[in-house]
Formats: C-alpha cells, structure tokens, sequence
C-alpha cells in the first residue's frame, strides 16, 4: 500500500471507527475497556492522605528543618506547601534550583514526539486525540515511521518519544 493509499484507508475508517456514543460524565471512572486494578488501593490513600492533610499545623520552624534535609518525607512536602512556608518562597526556589543542577547540570533536553497512531478510545479531556474529537486519525506503517524518522532526524533532534493512542486494534 502506498502513502497515498494508507492516508485514504485511514480516512475511509476516520472518526466513525472511534467510541462517540460513550455516556461520560465522571472522568474518574473506567471506560469499557480499561484494565480495572481492583487490588489497588492507590486511590484511597490518595485521597485519605489529601483529607488528612492540615496546612495549618506547621510552623516555620517545620519549614526550616525540611529545607535543611537532604531527602524529604511526604511530611516534609506538607510542610513546605503549607501557609508557614510564605517567607520562605526565595529559599526554596534556590533549593530547587540545586536540585534540578544536581540530577540535570545546565542542559536542556528536547525530544520529538512521533505518535505512530492517533486512534484512541479513551477520552481524556486534555488530549486532541481523544475519541470524541472529529480529526483526522491516521496509523503508520514501517515505511511511514521510517519516513518520519528521517523527516525529524533531518531536523538534528536526536531524542524521540514514541506515542500511540489507545485503540483494541
Ligand atoms: S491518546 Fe492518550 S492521552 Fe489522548 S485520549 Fe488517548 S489515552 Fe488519553
């Protein structure tokens, strides 16, 4: 098949391929089709530690001893988010200043985003590829990922990040 070809069979399955009926008013639940993770408790000590959280029971001297450590607790954290931690704002940006040159040093890292196919039955709100949205949606093959990747690597990027959406197919 060649370029042109897939381009058109991409469009022929276009939007009517993708889930446009699906009821979704709580985007905190599964969709059909989603892996559930019934053991996870993840969620709940999320939440509970979001309910626990009292930001009005630390003390400047919380902040202070937080910022002095080299590793920091989740109570640490709580610390340095809480109102106590106002005065404190310069001090902690330095600190994340240090920290970023620690792991990272002066570089910036760029990297190309190829997305090798944007079908997707998910429909995550933030996302241009999610199933509710009419676009155009195409899947590569392996001479159209190679024609990508050459396309880019003319660019100088060296760095690439491989997407797909998430499609049964
Ligand atoms: S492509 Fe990824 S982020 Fe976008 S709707 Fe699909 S699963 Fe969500």
């Amino acid at each position: 098949m060649d370029h042109q070809e897939e381009i058109e069979k991409n469009e022929q399955i276009g939007i009517s391929d993708v889930e446009e009926d699906l009821p979704r008013t709580d985007h905190m639940a599964y969709l059909p089709d989603m892996e559930k993770l019934p053991d996870s408790d993840i969620q709940d000590r999320v939440i509970r530690a979001m309910e626990e959280y009292d930001y009005t029971r630390y003390t400047a001297a919380d902040v202070k001893r937080a910022l002095a450590k080299e590793y920091l607790t989740p109570e640490d954290f709580g610390a340095l988010l809480s109102p106590a931690a106002e005065p404190f704002l310069e001090q902690m940006a330095r600190r994340a200043t240090e920290e970023t040159q620690k792991h990272f040093g002066n570089s910036v890292l760029l990297f190309t985003p190829l997305y090798i196919s944007n079908y997707c039955e998910n429909y995550c709100i933030y996302c241009g590829f999610n199933c509710r949205n009419r676009i155009r949606r195409a899947r590569l093959d392996e001479e159209g990922i190679r024609r990508e990747m050459e396309a880019i690597a003319k660019t100088g990027m060296e760095e690439v990040l491989i997407l797909t959406g998430r499609a049964g197919r």
